[in-house]
């Protein structure tokens, strides 16, 4: 039996997954405060963790971004001890590599776009690249593009990070995948990005209005996708 622990940064996103994966609440936690809601279950031959970013208790809404999803991560495997983590969850996309609600996936290294800093050795640590465990046949039957994933803690897009996705690669814009996938490497467990894209980041309509209207369409999707992806996965 694989051990495979699902990291999703909004509660929104993961409904879908959740629902049918038909996992059930982890109740009483106690570390870090309960902070981050998790969720147990079976399917196929995989137990299943699925741990969320949680709620700002501040400003009540999903604590996205790099900090919470590297803490989020560390102390769910600590809890889980998986043997592959999935980051799933939305993205933006150029519109001219992949519509909205398509399925990207990577199998190569996943970096930042926003870590900045010129000096030897530093600005490559800087920007990640962090390993992607791929495998075709995880996606036998289940359309899919295969890109970089390139994470930042901005919604927006400035021109410097549009520079640097390009100079990249970068195809799926988010902001928790290259945290996750540090935390992954640091633990030596296989780790697979799976996102769906909500927003074009190359067109004029704003992102977060865009991401607002795709949430539920993408959303959906990721949950048609992991289910199949861990049937696929024996
Ligand atoms: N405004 C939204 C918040 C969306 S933030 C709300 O009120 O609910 C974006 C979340 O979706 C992050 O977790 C990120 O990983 C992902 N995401 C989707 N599209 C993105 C984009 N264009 N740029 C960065 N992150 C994006």
């Amino acid at each position: 039996m694989k051990k495979t622990l699902i990291i999703m940064a909004m509660e929104a996103e993961a409904r879908p997954v959740i629902e049918k994966l038909g996992l059930k609440p982890v109740a009483d936690q106690q570390n870090l405060n309960g902070g981050f809601p998790r969720y147990r279950g079976g399917f196929n031959d995989h137990a299943i963790m699925l741990s969320l970013n949680g709620k700002c208790p501040v400003h009540q809404v999903d604590r996205i971004g790099t900090e919470y999803a590297a803490l989020n991560t560390q102390s769910a495997i600590l809890a889980f001890q998986p043997s592959l983590i999935i980051n799933a969850g939305t993205c933006g996309a150029f519109a001219r590599d992949a519509n909205i609600a398509d399925i990207i996936t990577s199998n190569q290294p996943v970096v930042y776009h926003d870590h900045r800093v010129a000096l030897e050795g530093f600005d490559r640590f800087a920007e990640g690249h962090y390993p992607t465990a791929y495998h075709p046949e995880y996606f036998a039957g289940i359309p899919h593009k295969l890109g970089v994933v390139t994470t930042g803690n901005s919604l927006d897009m400035p021109e410097i990070d549009e520079q640097r996705i390009i100079a990249n690669k970068g195809m799926a814009k988010e902001m928790e995948c290259a945290a996750i996938a540090s935390v992954a490497a640091l633990y030596d467990i296989e780790f697979l990005p799976i996102k769906s894209v909500t927003d074009h980041i190359d067109v004029e309509v704003d992102n977060a209005e865009q991401f607002l209207q795709n949430l539920q369409q993408a959303s959906q999707r990721l949950s048609e996708v992991l289910p199949a992806v861990l049937n696929n996965i024996q």
